[in-house]
Order: C-alpha cells, then sequence, then structure tokens
C-alpha cells in the first residue's frame, strides 16, 4: 500500500504507465546496493532516493575532500572530512525520509563483499577501480544479483548491465578481464562532473527499469559516451563461453 503523502510525492512518475502504483510498489520493495559515493554514486543515490526505492545500502570507505566537490554532488562544503556514506546518508535523509538508508564504511572484502551483495535485490557499481569491479562482478555472479555497472573518465563514459538471471547476459569478467586501461582512475586522468553526473543518471534509469519491471535494460550492450563530441554510440556485448566468472552461473 502507498500512503496519501506517498502518491502524491511519486505522482509524476506513477502517472507513467510503465511504472503506475504497481510500479511503485515494486520500488518501495526493492533493496539496492550502492558501491561508492563518489561522482557516479551521487546521482545514483539521489534519484533512486527521491524514486522512493525502499532501502539503500551505502559502501564507502572513504572520507569527504575538498577535491570531491567538484563532481561528487550528494556531498557539500559542510561534509568534508566526514565520511562519505555518513554525509551522503544526511543528503538523502533531508531529500526523502522515507527510505531506508543502511551504510557500510568498510572495505568490501571476501564475506563483507558477499554479505553486502546477498542482502540487496540489485547492485550498482560506482567504484573507481578494476579491482573492486572485479569483486563486485564475481559476487553478483555467485550470488544471482543483477548488476549496473557504469564508469567515466576525462571526457568518456561507459555503461553496462549484467544480469546473472539472463542466461545469454556477458559479465564484467567476459568484456575487462583481459585487461585495459580500466584501472587508470580520474585523480589521475581527470574528469568533468557532468560527464560522471550523466552516467551515474543513467545507471540509476537503468536500475529503476529493472526494479521497476519496465523497458529494455542494456543487457548483452555497452553503450560509449564521448563527451567531447557529444556522441552516444552501442556494442553488442556477447558472453565468454570461457569466462571463468560467470562460466559456472550458466553451466
Ligand atoms: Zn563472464
Amino acid at each position: 500500500m502507498l500512503s496519501d503523502e506517498e502518491l502524491l510525492r511519486y505522482s509524476r512518475q506513477i502517472l507513467l504507465a510503465q511504472v503506475d502504483v504497481a510500479g511503485q510498489l515494486k520500488l518501495k520493495a526493492s533493496r539496492v546496493l550502492i558501491v561508492g559515493l563518489g561522482g557516479l554514486g551521487s546521482p545514483v543515490a539521489m534519484y533512486l532516493a527521491a524514486a522512493g526505492v525502499g532501502a539503500l545500502h551505502l559502501a564507502d570507505f572513504d572520507r569527504v575532500d575538498l577535491s570531491n566537490l567538484q563532481r561528487q554532488v550528494v556531498h557539500d562544503a559542510a561534509s568534508i572530512g566526514l565520511l562519505k556514506v555518513e554525509s551522503a546518508a544526511a543528503r538523502l535523509r533531508a531529500i526523502n525520509p522515507c527510505v531506508e538508508l543502511v551504510t557500510c564504511p568498510n572495505p568490501l572484502e571476501a564475506e563483507l563483499m558477499a554479505e553486502a551483495v546477498a542482502a540487496v535485490d540489485l547492485v550498482i557499481d560506482c567504484s573507481d577501480n578494476f579491482a573492486t569491479r572485479e569483486a563486485v562482478n564475481a559476487s553478483c555472479f555467485a550470488l544471482g544479483r543483477p548488476l549496473v555497472s557504469g564508469a567515466a573518465i576525462r571526457l568518456e563514459g561507459q555503461l553496462s548491465v549484467f544480469d546473472p538471471r539472463r542466461e545469454h547476459s556477458p559479465c564484467y569478467h567476459c568484456l575487462y578481464g583481459h585487461g585495459s586501461e580500466a584501472d587508470l582512475t580520474c585523480s589521475e586522468a581527470g574528469v568533468l562532473g557532468p560527464v560522471v553526473g550523466m552516467l551515474g543518471s543513467l545507471q540509476a534509469l537503468e536500475a529503476l527499469k529493472l526494479l521497476a519491471g519496465f523497458g529494455e535494460p542494456l543487457i548483452g550492450r555497452l553503450l560509449l559516451v564521448d563527451a567531447y563530441t557529444t556522441r552516444f554510440r552501442e556494442l553488442r556485448l556477447k558472453r565468454d563461453p570461457e569466462c571463468p566468472v560467470c562460466k559456472v552461473r550458466h553451466a
């Protein structure tokens, strides 16, 4: 059931035939893990809180730094020095007090990663390094949780959805397991705020589609964003039949 306040708060999206009250109830019943509360995680967390996702689990062990504020818009000048999960939680509570927030300020290693992924319905990878992305992906495929993966660096971004529930879905490792420049971080290479903002917004969109059950999710497709020319391209992705991460799952 939705209260009168909820019906009003979410009225503009409930008006959409694709969402309706049924979709809103699905969002309310959903739990989402956001890994990383930086440039990507900021719009993801704010849009999902605003949209009425029932519970947001926030994972980040870092603290807010002055150099984050150019793009990590969930934080502000008063948050400098605070844990990012605490700073983000305060902002999200202010946006929508109905959303349940769970904070995890510890690195998601081994069992902690498995626990964090097992506790939710969907995972959004907003981290900034290859090792975390690989670990999040492996955990999602071991536990059967869909993963919305986004990345942005310099003036470029990439987005895809990896869904272990779908037989032909590739995983992150199929795509990047052979190594790339994926480990370059924006602290080394630089990035523009609206580029991570755009990619994070697209991640939030894919999450809402998967949770409410409408539209065509970006499964088996890789969206490439070139912010320099404002051009979007799409590549078809195939599952690597020899991939050690998703092979077991699909066997
Ligand atoms: Zn794979």
